[in-house]
C-alpha cells in the first residue's frame, strides 16, 4: 500500500498519522523545519474531545498527568465577578480541560511518531509541488538533499497557516484578520490565584482592554493582554515597561518570563477541505482567534474525522462517498467554529465608536442585572460538534444520553476498539462485515430494544431498532455506502464491500 503523505510535522500533522496507523495504514510526513524545535508556547489548553483522540495514539495520559486540570473560568469586569462556568469532570472520563504548553503536546507526539515503524518522518523536506493523479498524489520537496519527489495514495495538508498545499490546490483562504494585538507572556511566578480560567475586561492593569490569566505546569502563567495595533514588544520590553505590565499583576513576587511574543489574530476558513486526493486539516484549513480553544483542539477533531476515513478507503471497507464527507462534516465545523469565535471578537475587539460604546454599557449593566451577562462574550470554549446532519448519520432514536452525530457519552468510550463500537443491552447479530465492528454490552446505558452505532471518532452514527436489518443498514450508512447520488459530490452510488 503506498503511504498517505502528510505535509507538515505539526500537532496536526503527527495525530493524523498515528491515528493512521491504528488501521495498518503506512504514512510519511514531510516537514520543512530541519530538525525538532520550538515555535512557541501557542496552544496551552486542551479540551476532552481532542484529549480522547490523543488518548488513541497513547498521548494523553502523559498529558494529563503533566497539564493542568481546570474545570471553572470566571469573567470580571473591573473588580467584579460577573460569571463563572462549570465544566463538569465525568468518573472515567478526561479532565473537561487542561492546560499544557504546546511545546510539550509536540514532543510527546514526536515521541509517539518515533516510535511508531508505520510513521516515516522526515526533516528538512519543505513540500513544493502536487502532482494529483487518478489512482495517487505525487508530491515535491525541496530541502537540503535537494529535491525529490514521493509518491503516496493521499495528501494531507497540514502545513500551517501559510498552507503551501492550499495555495498548490488553488484553495481560497476568505476571512478577517485583526489589528489589536495581543501580548502573551508565559510568566513564571509564585503566584496564588487558582487553577481556574481568569478573564478580565477593563481591569486595573489593562484600562479599557482586558486580560486573560491561565496556570500552567510548574507555576507559570500564560498572562494574555489585548494591546493596540501600534504595541512594539522589543519596545516595551528595552524600556522596562514590560517589567511594570507584569509587576501590576504579579506585585514585588519573584517572576521569569518564559516566553512572550505578540500576536495578532485571524478568522479565516479554506473555500474547500478537499480536492481530489487532497485533504486540508488543521490550521491549513482554518485559523480562529483562540479566545474559546477552537484552534488546535478542531485541528485534533479533523485528524480524527480524516484518519479512519482514510484507512476506510484504503483497506476497502467503503466506497468513494465517504471521503467527501470529511469536507462536509468539517467544514460544517469549522462554520459553527467561526460564527462562535467571530462573535466573541466583535465583542473583545469592536470595530467602532459605537460598539465600544455598546460594550461599555453592557458590561457595566451586567454588574447588577444577570441578564445583561448572556450579552458579555469572553470566549465560549470549544465542545464537540455534533454531526446531526451528516450523510452518515442515521437520524432519530429514543430521547437518552446517546444522540445521533454527538460524541458519545465518556465512560462508554474506554470500551471501544479502533474500528465501530455497537452499543448494545442484549446480544446481537451486526452481520458479517468487512470492516472492524465489535459488540459490547452495556446494559444500563442503552435503552431496551435499540443499539448505537459509535464511529471510530467516537461520534454516534445512529441509535435504531436492536434487529439485524436496521442495525446493518446503519452501519453501512456510517460507512458510507448509502450516500445517495444527489450527496455525493464525488458522483455516482457508492459501492461498498460491506457485506451483512
Ligand atoms: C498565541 C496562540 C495561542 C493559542 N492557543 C490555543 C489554545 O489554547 N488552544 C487551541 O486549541 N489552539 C490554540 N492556538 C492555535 C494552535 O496553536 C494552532 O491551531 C496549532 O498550532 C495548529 O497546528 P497545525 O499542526 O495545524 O499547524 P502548525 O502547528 O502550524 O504546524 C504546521 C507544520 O507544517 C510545517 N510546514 C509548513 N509549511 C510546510 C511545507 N511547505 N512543507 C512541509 N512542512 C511545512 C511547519 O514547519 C509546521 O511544523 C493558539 C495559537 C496562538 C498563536
Amino acid at each position: 500500500m503506498d503511504p498517505v503523505v502528510v505535509a507538515g510535522a505539526g500537532p496536526v500533522g503527527l495525530t493524523t498519522a498515528l491515528l493512521l496507523s491504528l488501521h495498518g495504514v503506512p504514512s510519511v510526513v514531510l516537514e520543512a523545519k530541519e530538525e525538532p524545535g520550538h515555535v512557541g508556547s501557542r496552544a496551552i489548553c486542551m479540551q476532552r474531545e481532542a484529549l480522547w483522540a490523543l488518548d488513541r495514539v497513547g498521548v494523553a495520559e502523559a498529558m494529563v498527568a503533566e497539564g493542568v486540570t481546570w474545570t471553572v473560568g470566571r469573567t470580571y469586569y473591573r473588580d467584579r465577578e460577573l460569571f463563572s462556568v462549570r465544566f463538569p469532570e465525568e468518573r472515567g472520563g478526561m479532565p473537561p480541560w487542561i492546560n499544557l504548553s504546546q511545546c510539550r503536546t509536540e514532543a510527546l507526539l514526536l515521541a509517539a511518531a518515533e516510535r511508531c515503524p508505520l510513521v516515516d518522518l522526515r526533516w528538512g523536506e519543505r513540500v513544493t509541488g502536487v502532482i494529483p493523479g487518478r489512482r495517487g498524489m505525487q508530491v515535491a520537496t525541496e530541502g537540503g538533499g535537494g529535491r525529490r519527489t514521493w509518491q503516496g495514495s493521499f495528501l494531507v495538508g497540514a502545513d500551517g497557516p501559510r498552507s503551501t498545499v492550499r495555495q498548490l490546490l488553488g484553495v481560497g483562504f476568505p476571512g478577517r484578520s485583526y489589528e489589536d494585538q495581543f501580548l502573551i507572556v508565559d510568566v513564571a511566578c509564585d503566584l496564588d490565584f487558582p487553577s481556574e480560567r481568569r478573564f478580565y475586561f477593563d481591569p486595573p492593569w489593562n484600562p479599557g482592554r482586558q486580560v486573560l490569566v491561565h496556570e500552567c505546569p510548574g507555576k507559570v502563567w500564560r498572562i494574555d493582554w489585548q494591546v493596540p495595533a501600534d504595541y512594539d514588544l522589543e519596545t516595551e520590553r528595552a524600556s522596562g515597561a514590560l517589567d511594570e505590565r507584569i509587576r501590576r499583576i504579579v506585585g514585588e513576587r519573584d517572576y521569569e518570563v518564559v516566553w512572550a511574543s505578540a500576536y495578532r489574530f485571524h478568522e479565516r476558513v479554506a473555500s474547500s477541505f478537499r480536492v481530489g486526493r487532497a485533504f486540508l486539516a488543521g490550521d491549513a484549513a482554518h485559523l480562529y482567534a483562540p479566545f474559546g480553544a477552537r484552534g488546535l483542539n478542531s485541528g485534533i477533531c479533523d485528524a480524527a474525522n480524516l484518519a479512519w476515513k482514510l484507512a476506510w478507503e484504503l483497506r476497502g471497507w467503503s466506497g468513494p462517498a465517504l471521503l467527501d464527507t470529511y469536507a462536509v462534516e468539517r467544514e460544517a465545523a469549522a462554520a459553527e467554529n467561526l460564527a462562535v469565535t467571530t462573535a466573541t471578537m466583535d465583542f473583545l475587539v469592536p470595530r467602532s465608536e459605537a460598539q465600544w460604546a455598546r460594550r461599555r454599557q453592557v458590561l457595566e449593566r451586567a454588574v447588577s442585572d444577570p441578564a445583561a451577562r448572556a450579552e458579555v462574550d469572553s470566549g465560549r470554549l470549544a465542545e464537540a460538534f455534533v454531526y446531526s446532519s451528516s450523510p452518515l448519520t442515521t437520524p432519530g432514536g429514543p430521547a437518552g444520553p446517546l444522540v445521533a452525530g454527538a460524541a458519545v457519552p465518556e465512560p462508554l468510550r474506554r470500551l471501544m476498539g479502533p474500528g465501530f463500537t455497537v452499543l448494545a443491552g442484549a446480544p446481537v447479530e451486526a452481520g458479517d462485515m468487512a470492516m472492524p465492528v465489535s459488540v459490547q454490552l452495556v446494559r444500563e446505558a442503552v435503552p431496551a430494544g435499540w443499539v448505537a452505532v459509535v464511529r471510530p471518532d467516537f461520534h454516534v452514527a445512529g441509535v435504531v431498532p436492536a434487529e439485524g436489518e436496521a442495525l446493518v443498514a446503519a452501519l453501512r450508512r456510517a460507512a458510507g455506502a448509502t450516500v445517495g447520488e444527489d450527496e455525493s459530490r464525488g458522483g455516482g452510488r457508492a459501492v461498498l464491500p460491506v457485506r451483512g
